[in-house]
């Protein structure tokens, strides 16, 4: 469920019209419901309620300082992948000992403005990575919380481009090797080994995956403690799907995501930690977009939009489906017509759909890409020297402008000519 819907005849967002919003702003725009971000992190929060548990925002779906601070006010914490995105939660004012950072490739300057920041805990996803952490700890005269990734060389039956869980994937360790990479990590002076972490991919709708991920996860916390280490935390990732048609595709809830990790791993009297970041985003926002042109091609009809593969790249990079309507409600039974959905650039890949069967539009009339929340904003370039594409986040009936479209002055004042030209 989400908060874009239509109202008298107009698509809102919450309590807004979208036209109110592309009046003020222009288009392409991505516009975010406060509401429904908050309601699916308390989805989250509330299936793991039976025990202690933190839900650790993945901020790479979505990683504006407003959205973040939205998330951390109702009690989120934050998953991190890189130095940038540490700085930005802290700058969201998210505190140190709710950040969890990810990666495989974290280098000595991260770990130190992790560690000198202050940081829940490291996933540690090699050994010679485990070596730097334990390091740079040691020169600062403090101990890294750690987890290791394991890799479970399960299956997560998700689009080649985010499964992360099976051996041939770089992520994690092979959770055939973990008792002796853990052995290592308990020598080393910089660490100290508080858990486990896996993340087996993205955009999972079935959760018979993580069923099988989870459970190699509860043998491999017996087999830690027999061997005398201290497991009290379990990092589960993220990776819940959302649905991307309204369609009868029906992913998993929350609530059962939340039952069957308590099934699996309820008895081991560990915190849990989750870090969805597509389930609380994905829906949360929508991307508006202008009619440019319709183009009568041969055989096919295209729809030229002013949003481009620049601005929304799921469909070019995982063939991904986003629902296109238009931001006037069609009447119903009123004409369909079939398009081929692109954008302006140069590429024969910026397309966003092909063949698609929707209510006839009209050049200058708006459309609104649904559950482009996640995985949106944060892929978007300015390849073509197009501007980078604009946010909103819109809470009840107010909205605001949470990052400004740059003029072409601000984008190309950036370069700077060597003093030989
Ligand atoms: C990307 C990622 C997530 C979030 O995945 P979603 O499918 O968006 O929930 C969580 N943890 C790690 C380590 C990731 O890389």
């Amino acid at each position: 469920m989400d908060h874009f819907l239509y109202r008298n005849g107009i698509l809102h967002a919450e309590d807004v019209p979208l036209p109110e919003i592309i009046s003020q702003v222009g288009s392409p725009v991505y516009v975010y419901s406060t509401a429904t971000l908050l309601r699916h992190f308390l989805l989250f929060d509330e299936a793991l309620s039976w025990g202690p548990h933190l839900v650790c925002y993945a901020m790479k779906a979505a990683s504006n300082q407003a959205i973040l601070k939205t998330l951390a006010k109702a009690g989120a914490g934050m998953d991190v992948v890189s130095g940038g995105e540490y700085a930005r939660a802290k700058a969201a004012g998210v505190p140190g000992d709710r950040i969890v950072f990810s990666g495989v490739g974290k280098t000595r300057a991260e770990i130190r403005t992790a560690l000198e920041g202050g940081i829940r805990q490291f996933n540690i996803e090699s050994e010679p990575e485990m070596e730097v952490i334990s390091e740079v700890a040691v020169t600062l005269g403090v101990t890294a919380p750690v987890t290791i990734r394991v890799n479970p060389d399960v299956d997560a039956k998700t689009h080649a481009k985010i499964a992360t869980g099976k051996s041939e994937n770089k992520f994690g360790i092979p959770i055939a090797r973990a008792r002796e990479v853990y052995a290592r990590a308990a020598e080393l002076p910089g660490l100290k080994v508080i858990g486990i972490d896996v993340h087996i991919g993205s955009q999972l709708t079935d959760l018979e995956p993580f069923r099988l991920a989870y459970r190699k996860v509860a043998e491999l916390t017996h087999a830690l403690r027999v061997d005398g280490h201290t497991i009290e935390r379990l990092d589960l990732g993220g990776g819940l799907g959302i649905p991307y048609t309204r369609s009868n595709e029906a992913p998993p809830l929350p609530t059962d995501y939340g039952q069957m990790i308590r099934e699996e791993l309820g008895d081991l009297g560990c915190e849990i930690e989750i870090e969805p970041g597509r389930l609380i985003a994905g829906n949360a926002g929508i991307l508006v977009s202008q009619v440019i042109y319709l183009k009568h091609g041969e055989g096919r009809d295209f729809l030229i939009l002013d949003a481009a593969m620049n601005d929304l790249i799921r469909p070019a990079m995982y063939d991904a489906h986003h629902d296109i309507v238009p931001v006037i409600e069609p009447v119903p039974g009123g004409e369909q017509r079939t398009y081929d959905i692109v954008g302006p650039v140069c590429e024969s890949g910026d397309t966003f759909a092909k063949g698609r069967t929707m209510p006839q539009v009209n050049p200058s009339e708006l459309v609104a890409f649904r559950s482009a929340g996640a995985y949106g904003a944060v892929m978007s370039s300015e390849y073509n020297t197009r501007a980078l594409v604009p946010e909103v986040l819109v809470n009840g009936d107010q909205f605001a402008v949470i990052r400004r479209r740059p003029s072409f002055e601000e984008i190309i004042n950036r370069d700077t000519l060597p003093e030989w030209l």
